[in-house]
C-alpha cells in the first residue's frame, strides 16, 4: 500500500472525546480520519435534548452540540466516516497500525490511533426487553425519558446509585407510582441516597420490593405498549404480574471494547487501561479518551478533556516514538497501567 494511504491518526468513535481530539490533531495539520460504527456521528449525547453542564452554554441540546462539533472538525479538515465499526486493531512490525472495519470489509492504516468508542447501557436480556426498547417503553435514562411518564406507573430496576437517584427523580417529577425492584436484600447505593429513598417513598408513592428480579416484559396485543411485567421474588420463587406503563433499567454501562481484547490492556470490567497522565495504552502509538477509559468520569467535559490530552501526547509521540517505552515501562508511581 502506498505511503499516502497511511493516515497520521485514526480516531475510533465520533463522540465528544473523538471530536475534541480531532479538533486538536487537525489544527496541528495531522491527517485525521474519524470512524464511527453508527449511522450518525455524535455518540451518547445525541440522546439528550438538555445539557446544562457544558461550559459556555446555559443549556444546549446534545444534537445541536454535536452538529457544531462535527462542523468544527470538518472545517479543519477531519473526515468522518460513519457505518464503519472497528473490529480489530493491530500493530505491524514497522509500527504502522491497522484498523480493520466491519469484520474485514476494509482496513485503514495509521501512524497513531485514539480509541474513543465510549460505552453503552447494560441490558438485562429478559424476554420483551429488546422489543419494548424499540417501542420506547423500556429506557435506560431517566433524564432522557422521564417526561414521557407523567402520571404513569413505571418499574425501575437496579440497586446502585443511579437506580436509587433516578427512582427518586422520576417519582418526584413525573410518575403517579414508581415500583423499584432490586435482586438483593440491600441496595448497593450510598447510604445517604437509600435513606432519602425511604424518606420520600410515602410522599411520592414509591414501592420498594426486595429481593426481586424482572423476569419478562409482556407487550400488549398491538406490540406498541407494555401490557404488564412479570417480576419474581428470588427468595420464594413466587412471581407477580404488574401493570406498568414503562420500565427503566439501571444496570450500569458496558464499554465498547470487546473488539480490543488482546490488542490493548483492559481492566476486569473491559475499560481500557492507560497511563493516567499521558493516556497511552499498552500498545505503542495508541491512546484512549472518554467513557471507555478506566477511571473515566463519564461526562461530556471530561471526555472532551481526554480527547485534548491524547492529541497533545500524540504530538510528543510523533516527535519521539521511543519515549513511549521509557515512560510506560517506568510507570507513574503506580498510577500508570
Ligand atoms: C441520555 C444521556 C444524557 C447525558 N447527559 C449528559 C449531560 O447532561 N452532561 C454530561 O456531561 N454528560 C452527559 N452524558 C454523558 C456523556 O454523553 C458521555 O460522557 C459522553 O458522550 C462520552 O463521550 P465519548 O466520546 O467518550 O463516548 P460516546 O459519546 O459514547 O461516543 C462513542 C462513539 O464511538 C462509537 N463506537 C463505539 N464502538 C465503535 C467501534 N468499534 N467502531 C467505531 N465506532 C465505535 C459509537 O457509535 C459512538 O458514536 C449523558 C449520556 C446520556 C446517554
Amino acid at each position: 500500500m502506498p505511503e499516502s494511504e497511511i493516515h497520521d491518526v485514526i480516531i475510533i468513535g465520533a463522540g465528544p472525546a473523538g471530536f475534541a481530539a480531532a479538533l486538536y490533531t487537525t489544527r496541528d495539520r495531522y491527517d485525521t480520519l474519524i470512524l464511527d460504527k453508527a449511522g450518525l456521528p455524535g455518540g451518547q449525547i445525541l440522546l439528550t435534548e438538555r445539557v446544562e453542564n457544558y461550559p459556555g452554554y446555559e443549556v444546549v441540546s446534545g444534537p445541536d452540540l454535536i452538529a457544531q462539533m462535527t462542523k468544527q472538525v470538518e472545517n479543519f479538515g477531519a473526515s468522518v466516516t460513519v457505518g464503519a465499526e472497528a473490529t480489530a486493531l493491530r500493530r505491524r512490525d514497522d509500527g504502522v497500525l491497522e484498523v480493520e472495519v466491519n469484520g474485514g470489509e476494509k482496513t485503514y492504516l495509521a501512524r497513531a490511533a485514539i480509541l474513543c468508542p465510549g460505552s453503552d447501557y447494560r441490558s438485562l436480556g429478559v424476554p420483551g426487553e429488546a422489543e419494548m426498547r424499540q417501542a420506547t417503553r423500556v429506557s435506560y435514562c431517566a433524564t432522557c425519558d422521564g417526561a414521557f411518564y407523567r402520571d404513569k406507573h413505571v418499574l425501575t430496576v437496579g440497586g446502585g446509585n443511579t437506580a436509587v437517584e433516578d427512582t427518586i427523580y422520576l417519582a418526584e417529577r413525573f410518575t403517579k407510582k414508581t415500583t423499584l425492584i432490586h435482586r438483593r436484600t440491600e441496595f448497593r447505593a450510598q447510604k445517604v441516597l437509600v435513606e432519602e429513598l425511604y424518606d420520600k417513598a410515602g410522599e411520592h408513592n414509591i414501592e420498594i420490593k426486595l429481593p426481586y428480579v424482572l423476569e419478562q416484559i409482556v407487550p400488549d396485543a398491538a406490540g406498541g405498549d407494555i401490557d404488564h411485567v412479570v417480576i419474581k421474588n428470588v427468595q420464594t420463587g413466587d412471581t407477580e404480574d404488574l401493570k406498568v406503563d414503562g420500565v427503566f433499567i439501571f444496570a450500569g454501562m458496558v464499554p465498547n471494547t470487546n473488539w480490543l481484547a488482546g490488542a490493548v490492556e483492559l481492566d476486569d470490567a473491559g475499560y481500557i487501561r492507560c497511563n493516567r497522565q499521558t493516556l497511552q495504552t499498552s500498545l505503542p502509538g495508541v491512546f484512549v479518551a472518554g467513557d471507555c477509559r478506566a477511571g473515566a468520569a463519564m461526562q461530556l467535559v471530561t471526555a472532551c478533556a481526554d480527547g485534548v490530552v491524547t492529541a497533545m501526547m500524540l504530538k510528543q509521540y510523533f516527535r519521539d516514538p521511543s519515549a513511549w517505552k521509557a515512560e510506560t515501562a517506568e510507570g507513574l508511581g503506580g498510577v500508570g497501567w
